[in-house]
């Protein structure tokens, strides 16, 4: 085997960091999550000349090692343990040309942890419109180390960064900073108590235990005990060291880098006064969200109809070609069908990260950040909330993945949490058929009232998305450091290869990991549905057969099928519950409506027209069948089941409820912890039950 080494990407947020990964690894990468917590691992194999080959780790963004939130522990954790399977043979530390300076400071940090350290200064095709001229070999000797000018844009300087990973045996590893001049005494005493230790490693543990609070770390026990200093004075000295590195970096630069103004342009000063402008600024903004929710909401449905088709056809295929059997119930109806269920939302999520890679890479999502921010701040949301609480409207799942591209956990968690409030398009069929059975005729300033109502409900689950936000806001106590945006990024057309990457790793990490929880709920849902215990499910044939005996063939089938379903187990959970949903004004069979819509809301409608032994005539040809049979449904006491009442009751019921296992499937992996979504479960769901519990008595 040959040899393999350990290659860290390093660096400030958007210097990068992503595009020289792709450069690097090509398609042999994978995404994971760090354990614990919500931050992407990404890692991928790069073959570089004489048949050494690198793990490369694409780390998360990092402003310096002075790490205060979690989201960034990750690098400094990784760094300072050398037990780490990932603990880089050489860090890349990838900067922007024309961000050199400020990225500049994480770069000494991590050279004075004496890990050979690459230096890559990237976006070297901007140098030229900037007017920036670099003095590389003047560069590497006061940096003590190699520079690779890299353009992941134009594909430039990716061969000389691989020869130079290759020979990072030869790295200097010289400190850029000697730490204990910051405070010599206090130095000194350190390295008398720890005189095998690194001293910037000690220094960083011991900081980091300041921003912390109390860190548990082996190795370090005795440092608990160094109190000498107070927490306040420790950060007096962190600020210091970092007034030193600036010093150290401003001199470098001053012979190292040159920049002459006379050859600057200024297009993106032209373009940010439109795209930031009062009112040109939301106009083109909610144009461009308009597009995408469209996109998500319309377009992708003509694949996701071919997709749902295709699992349907292949289901029956198999239904037809195998020999009879339950083993060939639970590929067709359970397995294929349930892999066709994860495989319809590929259009959406595809649709939608399209639209938001091409967003964040023109560089225009900062600009809706700076639009938006302040008025979503007030919620506790981010400015790129608004993302997610639009496409949410279409779909719960592609929305929950978008909150990813929110950097600060706490304001994406809440957007997380409140997003299923939206009104996803699964809950129109449900909507519709209630409206058009309870609501009555009649105008309202020249809108219908059954139109107010559809309406309304969005408004309704919109405004509780935004409320549910504001009370999280203030309930949650999580400590998460949001950066200023210091300056703009400019405006870059969007890399192919970077949006490709997107899409791609977005649609693979829901199939992978949202799918096979979606896919597992869903098989259980159909064996539940499937199987009954007792005679009355497994002789329903022949029970129906001698109630009925002059019946039609298809009206015969519809009947067994209704019996099937009473009598299966999600039927007798539908019947366990019915004293709880009683108050709300629902019967059993509306219960059972309920269970089985966990697999997705619109199956509220089908397992009615089930229930109501309609089946195969209502799904395409005739709604008004079920609509009549609905209309027609009386409880035992002879009064309507379906009155403005009740309703009222179940359209509140599904506008609230977390009805939806996909959704609480993408939440696990998005939050990476089972806590949230049950969460989300739980009080969605008590909240859905008690305003239609107050609905029902009240209109009753
Ligand atoms: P990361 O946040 O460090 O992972 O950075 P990304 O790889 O996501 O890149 C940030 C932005 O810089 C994206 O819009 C990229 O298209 C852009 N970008 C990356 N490399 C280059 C480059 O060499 N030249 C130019 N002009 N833009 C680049
Ligand atoms: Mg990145």
């Amino acid at each position: 085997m040959s040899k393999q080494i350990n290659v860290a990407l390093i660096g400030n947020p958007n210097t990068g960091k992503t595009s020289v990964f792709n450069a690097l690894t090509g398609l042999n990468q994978k995404v994971g999550n760090y354990p614990g917590i919500t931050v992407d691992k990404k890692e991928g194999i790069c073959k570089l000349p004489r048949g050494l080959k690198a793990h490369v780790l694409d780390l998360p963004g990092t402003y310096s090692l002075n790490a205060s939130s979690l989201d960034e522990n990750v690098v400094i954790e990784l760094l300072l343990n050398k037990n780490d399977k990932d603990f880089p043979d050489v860090a890349v530390v990838v900067t922007d040309v024309e961000n050199l300076k400020r990225n500049l400071l994480l770069f000494t940090q991590i050279k004075d942890l004496e890990i050979p350290t690459l230096l890559v200064i990237n976006m070297a095709d901007r140098m030229q419109k900037k007017g920036i001229s670099l003095d590389i070999n003047y560069l590497e000797t006061q940096l003590h180390t190699k520079i690779a000018v890299v353009s992941t844009r134009k594909n430039q300087g990716i061969d000389t960064l691989k020869e130079l990973i290759t020979n990072y045996g030869m790295l200097n590893t010289k400190p850029c900073l000697d730490i204990s001049t910051i405070d010599t005494t206090y130095f000194q005493n350190l390295k008398k108590t720890f005189s095998n230790q690194l001293l910037y490693k000690l220094w960083l543990v011991i900081t980091q235990d300041v921003n912390f609070g109390k860190i548990q770390r082996n190795d370090f026990d005795a440092l608990n005990d160094f109190k000498t200093k107070s927490n306040a004075d420790l950060k007096r000295l962190q600020q210091k060291e970092t007034i030193k590195r600036y010093q150290f970096i401003n001199n470098v630069l001053k012979k190292g880098l040159i920049v002459n103004l006379a050859n600057a342009t200024d297009l993106r000063i032209k373009l940010d006064r439109i795209l930031t402008h009062k009112i040109w600024g939301y106009l083109i903004f909610f144009v461009i969200l308009f597009l995408m929710f469209q996109a998500v909401y319309d377009w992708a449905t003509y694949p996701t109809d071919l997709i749902d088709e295709a699992f349907a056809s292949l289901a029956n295929w198999v239904k037809n070609t195998m020999p009879a059997g339950a083993f060939t119930n639970l590929l067709s109806e359970g397995i294929i069908a349930g892999i066709g269920g994860v495989m319809v939302f590929i259009p959406p999520i595809a649709f939608l990260f399209l639209f938001i890679s091409l967003l964040e890479e023109s560089g225009y999502m900062s600009r809706v950040v700076f639009l938006m921010d302040n008025i979503m701040k007030r919620f506790g949301l981010s400015g790129k909330s608004v993302v997610p609480l639009i496409s949410g409207n279409a779909c719960a799942i592609p929305a929950v993945m978008a909150a990813r591209n929110i950097e600060n956990w706490k304001e994406r968690l809440i957007t997380i949490l409140v997003t299923p409030f939206t009104t996803c398009s699964a809950r129109l069929p449900v909507y519709v058929i209630i409206i058009a059975l309870v609501i009555p005729q009649g105008t309202f300033l020249g809108m219908s009232y059954k139109a107010l109502t559809l309406m309304g409900l969005y408004i309704i689950g919109f405004l509780t998305a935004i409320i549910s936000a504001y009370i999280l806001n203030k309930v949650l106590k999580i400590k998460s450091k949001t950066y200023f945006v210091i300056e703009m990024p400019s405006y870059k057309i969007p890399l192919f290869k970077n949006v490709v990457f997107t899409v791609v790793e977005k649609t693979k990490t829901f199939v992978l990991e949202a799918g096979k929880i979606i896919l597992a709920i869903s098989i259980i849902l159909w064996v539940l549905a499937s199987n009954g215990p007792g005679d009355n499910f497994n002789n329903a044939e022949s029970i129906i057969k001698t109630e009925n005996p002059s019946i039609s063939e298809p009206e015969l089938d519809d009947k067994i099928a209704a019996h099937k379903l009473q009598y299966s187990y999600i039927g007798i959970i539908g019947r366990a519950i019915e004293p709880a949903i009683r108050p709300l004004g629902y019967d059993w069979k509306i219960g059972i409506g309920l269970v089985t819509s966990f697999a997705a809301r619109e199956v509220f409608v089908g397992t009615l027209a089930t229930i109501y032994s309609v089946g195969s005539a209502s799904d395409n040809e005739d709604e008004d069948t079920i609509k009549s049979k609905m209309a027609a449904e009386v409880h035992s006491n002879g009064t309507k089941v379906f009155t403005l009442a009740s309703g009222i009751s179940l359209l509140l019921f599904y506008a609230f409820a977390m009805q939806c296992m996909s959704t609480l499937a993408i939440v696990k992996r998005e939050t990476n912890s089972w806590k949230w979504p049950i969460l989300q479960l739980v009080v969605m769901s008590s909240f859905a039950y008690i305003t239609a519990l107050i609905a029902f008595q009240f209109l009753k």
